[in-house]
């Protein structure tokens, strides 16, 4: 068994389409980045990457890669599955926290939930939460998202 950690954070971009967790929210503002700024997917990846010792998000999909620019959460996702596949690592499971205001993850959880796990292949869980206010999760300037991952061997 190898276990990960990821972490995320952007900044809210006033007027853009909000994806978070492989899902399109019409009642949020997204977040900006060089893809479409899904940081509850970046940190998933990153968790992921971080079991196998594959790197990071920024190493596989940074602003050095060009070729990745606008990229969809479910496309990052869909590709890490394949690097982990390809040096014979098997996700177990996964679980993500969002860190922010809005969107609010607990309306559509299960949905996010189906998503995500039929991407990777195994069971991930979703959570939600706030920082009460404090810090730029809780002045609405950013989400922040957490992730832990576990993998076995093929
Ligand atoms: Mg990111």
């Amino acid at each position: 068994m190898r276990v990960g950690v990821g972490t995320d954070v952007h900044p809210i971009e006033a007027g853009r389409p909000c994806w978070m967790l492989g899902l399109l929210f019409d009642d949020a503002d997204g977040c900006s980045g060089h893809s479409d700024g899904d940081v509850g997917v970046h940190a998933l990846c990153d968790a992921l990457l971080s079991a196998a010792g594959l790197g990071d998000v920024g190493a596989v999909f940074g602003v050095g890669r060009p070729e990745w620019a606008g990229v969809t959460g479910a496309a990052m996702l869909a590709h890490v599955r394949g690097l982990l596949d390809a040096e014979g690592f098997v996700p177990v499971n996964a679980a993500v926290q969002i860190v922010g205001n809005r969107p609010k993850v607990g309306p559509r959880r299960a949905e996010a939930q189906q998503v995500l796990s039929d991407l990777l292949g195994a069971p991930v869980s979703v959570s939600g939460t706030t920082s009460d206010g404090l810090g730029l999760t809780g002045r609405g300037e950013g989400i922040a998202a957490v992730a832990t991952a576990l993998l076995t061997l093929k």
